[in-house]
């Protein structure tokens, strides 16, 4: 683990490639990768009494209430070593309020830069119509580029399944929320000057390179 990492959120509709991209970086920076979605599905999994809150608002595609979010995000996430460490939030914050609240959280260690994977609707329609993903180890796929063997996870071994979410019903309601909840927070990284947009079409490479430039150049400037 770096000394000193860079703070990074990831924002991006549904199928921009941040999962992808956060595992990416995570490697490449040495930091830790969290993500509100992998923490909430691995509730489900377990069972456990935050698992049996949210499973509806995950299937449904609907965001599960702040309160329980900021619980297990703290659950995983509470300590300052994280914040000098350096982090990637994937999927957090989603809204307005958890981007003041984890504002205040971040006590005095600001982000480097929050990075806009910007792509069309057409584009993430198609990709979450193929998406494939690891139950266990969340690694992703697509129809047309699959595991080795016929729906083992390359990664874990683990079953490769559509996630009940990626379902065309429920695909339609997140990026209708995106559109009306976590868009805005486009603006909201725009005006605190923390906002880096980057293009997120190209191979995973290509969008890979553009961010770690984009972190380089955030991280660079003597002001931030
Ligand atoms: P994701 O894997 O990021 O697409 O998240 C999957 C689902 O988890 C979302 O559709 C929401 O139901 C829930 N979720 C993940 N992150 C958040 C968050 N920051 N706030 C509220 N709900 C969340």
């Amino acid at each position: 683990m770096s000394a000193r990492g860079p703070r990074l959120v990831l924002l991006g509709k549904q199928g921009a490639g941040k999962g992808t991209q956060s595992a990416l970086l995570a490697e490449h920076y040495e930091i830790e990768w969290v993500s509100t979605g992998d923490l909430l599905r691995a509730a489900v999994v377990a069972g456990n009494e935050i698992g049996l809150k949210v499973s509806d608002y995950l299937e449904a595609g609907e965001l599960v209430p702040d309160d329980i979010v900021q619980a297990v995000l703290a659950a995983r996430f509470g300590s300052v070593d994280h914040l000098e460490e350096g982090f990637i939030l994937d999927g957090y914050p989603r809204t307005v309020s958890q981007a003041e609240l984890l504002e205040s959280a971040l006590d005095g260690h600001p982000l480097n830069v929050v990075l806009h994977l910007e792509v069309s609707t057409a584009t993430v329609l198609d990709r979450l119509a193929g998406r494939r993903v690891c139950e266990s180890c969340g690694a992703t796929y697509h129809i047309n580029l699959p595991p080795a063997r016929d729906w083992i996870c390359d990664v874990c071994g683990g079953p490769v399944r559509q996630r009940p979410d990626d379902t065309e019903e429920a695909v339609s309601r997140r990026l209708e929320i995106y559109e009306q909840e976590t868009a805005p927070l486009v603006e909201f990284y725009r005006d605190l000057g923390r906002l880096a947009v980057v293009d997120a079409i190209g191979s995973g490479e290509e969008v890979f390179r553009r961010l770690v430039l984009a972190i380089d150049d955030a991280c660079a400037e003597p002001s931030r």
